[in-house]
């Protein structure tokens, strides 16, 4: 039982400026920092901090060595992230005091994954385990359909939300992940939303679990004091896909996933702030 996430790794540079730039403006930070991100890395550390054997699968370019170092130490498996000559991708972060930003990405070496690499990587997987993957990368329908053909549940999230992805990947998909947003981008595209099984989350609402087979299932979200939302979603993802590919019922995955990221919004950052399964038991048994 494992859990292969193709997925992308990002840089995140952070920079904290007096106001967002205007067309044609120079502007100096008042902060800077730099962090591992990518809603790949995330929701591989989300499934590794579950308990999940995680296998990523994914591409960085040169002296990157550190963003290696990090998702290892968060007990994820790097067999398959190859080192290409092209740059690591990497996210542009403005925040000005509102905490308002905008974001340029570039994303590097995450677009120059092959399908021969994901032939590759998922050569021994079986039906036991799951491939986990999101927009951010090349080569999503090609490894949809391996793992699909090897008997993979095959856990998709829509985002960032592209139809042309969606449509090449959507035939091999066992479990469709999205937000508000990209449930009604999907709707408008299609006429309805297709008829698999489907999580749609809703912020501090909660999530609901759609089937074409059984009721549906709604998981109110845990009361917190959010700081930070940011990569709740990809918490939540890595999370349930790493319970569901350890045998949990879907209620109970989607219970382990709604606490999980419900830490997380109470502390700063992305991946730093994915508790662990220690953490999110401990939730569990006062909640
Ligand atoms: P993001 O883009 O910020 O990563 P998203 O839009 O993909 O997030 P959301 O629907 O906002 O995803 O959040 C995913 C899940 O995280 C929710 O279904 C819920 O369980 C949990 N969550 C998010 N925000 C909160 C909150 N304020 N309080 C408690 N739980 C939350």
């Amino acid at each position: 039982m494992a859990v292969y996430n193709l997925g992308s790794i990002n840089i995140d540079h952070v920079y904290r400026v007096p106001h967002l730039p205007a067309p044609g403006e120079t502007l100096s930070a008042l902060d800077y920092a730099q962090g591992l991100g990518g809603k790949g890395a995330n929701q591989s550390v989300a499934a590794a901090r579950a308990g999940a054997m995680c296998h990523h699968i994914g591409a960085i370019g040169p002296n990157s060595d550190w963003v290696l170092a990090e998702m290892q130490a968060y007990g994820i498996d790097l067999r398959y992230v190859s080192v290409l000559p092209v740059a690591t991708g990497h996210a542009i972060i403005n925040v000005d005091p509102q905490a308002e930003n905008n974001i340029v990405i570039f994303p590097g070496a995450n677009r120059a994954l092959t399908a021969d690499m994901a032939t590759a990587a998922l050569a021994g997987a079986g039906p036991a385990d799951s491939l986990l993957l999101q927009n951010e990368t090349s080569a999503q329908a090609e490894a949809a359909a391996i793992a699909a053909a090897r008997g993979m549940r095959v856990v998709y999230s829509a985002a960032p939300f592209d139809i042309g992805a969606v449509r090449a990947v959507l035939p091999h998909v066992s479990l469709l992940v999205m937000n508000e947003v990209e449930a009604e981008q999907l709707r408008a595209a299609q006429g309805a939303l297709p008829q698999i099984d489907c999580i749609i989350t809703k912020g501090a609402q909660g999530a609901e679990w759609i089937s074409a087979v059984s009721e549906p299932l709604f998981m109110p979200a845990f009361k917190v004091m959010p700081v930070d939302t940011t990569g709740a979603g990809d918490t939540f993802i890595g999370t349930l896909a790493a319970a569901l590919d350890l045998g949990l019922p879907r209620e109970a995955a989607m219970r382990r996933a709604s606490a999980t990221s419900a830490l997380q919004v109470t502390r700063l950052g992305a991946a730093q702030a994915i508790p662990t399964a220690a953490e999110v038991e401990a939730f569990l048994s006062t909640h």
